[in-house]
């Protein structure tokens, strides 16, 4: 049945969706099936716009709408700061925790320690650009506490040696293996403002 089919492939597209298995999979389809067409169409329109409309922000990588990020344009932001995160949805997680005024740096991907990968897809030059600027004193890593953040944390901070910029990095006490992105806000807070000098084994011979 042609039905059957177009319904079978709209099963097929949600099952690609992570967290989404065989059965919320059938699940979403029969609701669309019943959804007014109206609302169907809002869903289909905000995937199109956001495929279609949003782009890497020119300075800091942050997805945007316009060339700059409202981040980057806003002028009420402290620009002494800058915080390298590794993707954008870490960025809402600080933002959301209300503890930091400065400005970001989205690394777009990181840094596999064992297999060396990652590092050519993230924007380092850029940020090692941006931190030559005599307006930014101090650049705050908050990649994930775990194995490949650390790793990330260890590449940046020897990319940015050159530019003497004093590197950061957010208070241990965040719970280990965890992600930035599903951190208690509160806890990401204090991890925030508890943050202290990065120091590489280099630097404590
Ligand atoms: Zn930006």
């Amino acid at each position: 049945l042609a039905g059957e089919r177009l319904l079978g492939e709209l099963i097929d597209a949600f099952s690609t969706l992570p967290g989404i298995g065989q059965k919320s999979a059938e699940r979403l389809a029969y609701h669309v099936l019943k959804m007014p067409r109206s609302e169907a169409m809002q869903i289909t329109e905000a995937i199109r716009r956001v495929k279609d409309d949003l782009r890497r922000c020119t300075l800091c990588q942050n997805i945007s709408e316009e060339e700059i990020c409202t981040i980057c344009s806003d002028e009420s932001r402290e620009r002494n700061r800058i915080c390298v995160i590794e993707q954008p949805k870490d960025l809402r997680a600080i933002e959301e925790s209300g503890s930091y005024q400065g400005l970001y740096h989205v690394l777009g991907a990181s840094f596999s320690p064992l297999e060396e990968r990652g590092s050519e897809q993230m924007s380092l030059d850029k940020l090692v650009e941006r931190s030559r600027s005599d307006e930014v004193e101090e650049v705050i890593l908050a990649t994930n506490p775990d194995f490949e953040g650390d790793g990330t944390a260890l590449l940046v901070t020897e990319s940015l040696a050159e530019t003497g910029v004093h590197v950061t990095r957010l208070a241990r006490g965040l719970p280990t293996g965890g992600q930035i992105e599903y951190m208690n806000r509160s806890i990401l807070k204090d991890a925030v403002e508890g943050r202290s000098s990065f120091k590489t084994a280099q630097d404590e011979e």
